[in-house]
């Protein structure tokens, strides 16, 4: 069986653009709008002779219960359920946001193995910014560019060698 990893955060802290670093596709609609990528979105992934599946989720609003927001929540919480692991996608420039704390609350809860992807963190990866992720208490941050490629390989090697 492949590892099932599934990327999860708020709109638009670069998700799909991240899926499709991973999976060398440009399947996942990646927008300039928050959360247009509504749906669950699979794609097959490799690094070396490990292969695994990747999951793109639409944005995340626990507590918002209705309309597309709601539906977005409950396919992340369907892709969080099928997975045996998650990438927690943040946002350095806009640092830890209230929003997050609700996500990083129902993953503790969900009780999956977790990482933490900094993205947007081209050029910051020495940010005293960063410091902030630390305190979700969920692991070391990953500092990451979905969009540069930077920081990808050690994160997925990361994922990988906790299984
Ligand atoms: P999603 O809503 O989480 O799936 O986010 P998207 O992948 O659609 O990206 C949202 C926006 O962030 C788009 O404008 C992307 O171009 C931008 N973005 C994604 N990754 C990066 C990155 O590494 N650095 C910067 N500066 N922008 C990024
Ligand atoms: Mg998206």
């Amino acid at each position: 069986m492949k590892p099932v990893v599934a990327l999860v955060g708020r709109p638009n802290v670069g998700k799909s653009t991240l899926f499709n670093r991973i999976t060398k596709s440009r399947d996942a609609i990646v927008a300039d709008f928050a959360g247009l990528t509504r749906d669950r979105h699979y794609g097959d992934a490799r690094l070396g002779s490990r292969e695994f599946i990747v999951i793109d989720t639409g944005g995340f609003e626990p507590d918002k219960p209705t309309g597309v927001v709601a539906e977005m929540a409950k396919q992340t919480k369907q892709a969080v359920a099928e997975a045996d692991a998650v990438i927690f996608v943040l946002d350095i420039r806009s640092g830890l946001s209230g929003q997050d704390a609700d996500i990083a609350r129902y993953l503790r809860a969900a009780n999956k193995r977790v990482f933490i992807a900094v993205n947007k963190a081209e050029g910051m990866a020495e940010s005293p910014m960063l410091a902030e992720f630390f305190e979700l208490g969920m692991g070391e941050p990953h500092p990451i560019s979905a969009a540069h490629g930077q920081g990808i390989r050690s994160l997925v090697e990361a994922v990988l060698e906790s299984f």
